[in-house]
């Protein structure tokens, strides 16, 4: 006889904290010579894992995120390395999972591969969950993606009637009792998704919105998304900005430049919803010119068209 897994409630007393007191891996002095692990898993809580891809591998040092359901895990962005060699991201999140499932045995266990959206630093290592057991890995090029959350081609864009969910009606993907809401985040990338997880509270942005140089490709679908999340935020327990990168240094308004592989002075991958805020008050001051505009936490970057 089996006994029912021991089933966790993810949706009680709201958004749990947990630990983002972490040094990340940021690259050292001489890429050469970097004694870094591969990847950094670092447990916000028993349930939720932030991973960072060494530096010194690429420099874009991406990081993902791992979270448990009671049905299956997501893992959402698999890096920027394809090479298991190099980045054995595989390795490593089937290491979690035994060690989740040892502790909360079940059987059937499933994993989803997501993306924030299609960039090469964010979707390199799918490859290596091809032929996994149980796996579904998601293409992150629009059609398909855009498909499996449901989002139809007029998501992306207006559409400001429901209030309280800011303009568009999220997806929802169900981890088993942990349900996250999805949203079209076009403006970075046509093809971006934000990510709500009730169970933490975080709110993951991709390269929407991270503490370095926001690239933005389409200026209005930028606005409209970064108008949705904060009325998303408005009305729901968001303790986290979570994008995918940093960029910036502590001091205020100076990044590191592209490429760099020696990091020793980064702020907090994390961000709060008042610097979404700030955001949002830059976008008025900038008001779509394209250039570099450096504000102290973010820099907006818009192309000539
Ligand atoms: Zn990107």
């Amino acid at each position: 006889m089996d006994t029912p897994p021991e089933l966790i409630d993810f949706t009680a007393g709201g958004p749990q904290s947990g630990d983002l007191d972490v040094a990340w891996i940021h690259g050292s002095e001489s890429a050469k010579h970097n004694t870094d692990q591969d990847i950094q898993v670092h447990a916000y809580d028993e349930h939720t894992f932030i991973l960072r891809q060494n530096m010194a591998v690429n420099y874009e040092a991406p990081f993902m995120f791992l979270l448990f359901g009671n049905a299956r895990a997501v893992l959402i962005d698999t890096g920027a390395t394809a090479s298991a060699d190099f980045f054995p991201l595989r390795r490593v999140v089937d290491g979690l999972v035994d060690t989740w499932l040892a502790a909360h045995p079940r059987d059937g266990y499933g994993l989803l591969v997501l993306h924030t959206h299609p960039h090469g630093d964010h979707v390199a290592g799918d490859a290596q969950f091809a032929g996994r057991p149980g796996t579904v890995v998601v293409d992150a090029a629009r059609d398909s993606a855009w498909e499996f959350f449901g989002f139809s081609d007029d998501s992306g864009d207006g559409g400001d009637s429901d209030g309280g969910d800011g303009g568009i009606r999220p997806a929802h993907v169900d981890l088993g009792g942990r349900v996250l809401a999805c949203w079209p985040s076009p403006g970075h990338h046509h093809a971006a998704v934000t990510f709500y997880d009730p169970h933490t509270g975080f709110l993951l942005t991709g390269d929407t919105v991270y503490p370095g140089r926001l690239y933005i490709q389409d200026w209005s679908a930028f606005v409209r998304t970064i108008d949705r999340l904060i009325a998303f935020c408005d009305t729901h327990p968001v303790t986290h900005v979570l994008g995918c990168h940093i960029e910036m240094s502590r001091q205020p308004g100076v990044d590191y430049p592209i490429f760099t592989t020696y990091q020793p002075y980064e702020p907090p991958l994390q961000m709060t919803v008042e610097q979404l805020r700030q955001i949002r008050r830059a976008i008025d001051e900038v008001g779509g010119r394209p250039g570099r505009h450096v504000f102290p936490g973010f820099i907006l970057c818009l192309d000539e068209d």
